[in-house]
């Protein structure tokens, strides 16, 4: 099935309030098969390894890292679809089944664009943990997709065959289907890739947004400035946590090094160049 709907899931359950909205607890991954499809143990198997990490309510996380660095293995763990070989993935306390308030937006290459459906049924998707699979939605499910489209200047577009978009109007289709779901936790894997500038920012003025409702938003990504300037911390992963926190710490030659290895190549004392030659992006920082 097309993963526009396979994320569906009909159940809920509780939050602790007293616990952090997200936490991971040495958690490690290793593929059944590598790469080469052999079953292998051993530690370079690992697609994560003993990360560890809590987020607060609110926060607008980047998750940064070269191909491979296990970004939307991470995302895969938060949202359930994948489990963890060892170690904990908590949401509000509990793990990731069942919960209704977690909006994930796969990376475009996962997604079946050919899939006929139109960008209203995408919105209204968000809606089905709340009204449930078989049961019709109600006036308020279609007052709130309308409501949602709206917020992400994309009401026009609510007939219209998801596939026909641009990427960008795409991204802030999740956005609505987001907001009708009522996520408190907000998961895009590489929403700016391929997008020019007026519709990068066209996303995050949607994210800016999403503030006072106190969504809570992670967002893997292959731009370090955008990282930097629109992020509240930023996660440096590549494989394990290199570094986490502020963009100042975070983004040292030193952490660089380790995550990038000899795809950095250190221009000066602060300018560094970074060539990422699986898929031929280039950043400055
Ligand atoms: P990123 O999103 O940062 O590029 P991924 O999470 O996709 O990284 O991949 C992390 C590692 O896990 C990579 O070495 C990748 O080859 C491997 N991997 C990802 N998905 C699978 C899979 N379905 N089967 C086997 N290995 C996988
Ligand atoms: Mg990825």
């Amino acid at each position: 099935m097309s993963a526009l709907v396979s994320k569906i899931t009909t159940r809920g359950v509780k939050h602790q309030m007293t616990e952090p909205t997200l936490e991971l607890k040495n958690v490690s991954v290793a593929y059944a098969e590598g790469a080469n499809g052999v079953t292998s143990s051993r530690s370079s198997q690992y697609a994560l390894q003993d990360v560890t990490f809590q987020v607060g309510a609110g926060e607008r996380i980047a998750v940064v890292g070269p191909n491979g660095a296990g970004k939307s293995t991470l995302f895969k763990l938060i949202v359930g679809a994948l489990k963890p070989g060892q170690g904990e993935v908590n949401i509000y306390g509990q793990g990731p089944g069942g919960h209704i308030c977690i909006a994930y937006v796969p990376q475009r290459s996962q997604i079946d664009w050919t899939f006929p459906v139109t960008v209203e049924d995408v919105v209204m998707m968000g809606r089905v943990g709340q009204i449930g699979l078989f049961r019709w939605p109600h006036r308020r499910d279609w007052d709130l997709v309308k409501a949602s489209l709206e917020r992400v200047n994309a009401r026009h577009l609510a007939k219209k065959q998801i596939g026909e978009l641009s990427g960008g109007q795409q991204q802030r289709i999740f956005i609505a289907r987001a907001l009708a779901q009522e996520a408190e936790l907000l998961l895009m894997d590489e929403p700016l890739s391929g997008l020019d500038v007026p519709n990068q920012e066209a996303i995050f003025e949607t994210l800016d947004s999403l503030r006072p409702d106190g969504v809570t938003v992670l967002v893997a990504t292959h731009d370090l400035n955008l990282a930097a300037e629109r992020f509240d911390r930023m996660m440096l992963l590549n494989k394990r946590i290199v570094a986490f926190g502020g963009a100042t710490a975070v983004l040292q030659p030193e952490n660089l090094l380790q995550a990038y290895g000899g795809h950095m190549h250190v221009m000066d004392d602060k300018d560094f160049l970074l060539t990422d030659e699986c898929c031929n992006h280039e950043e400055r920082g």
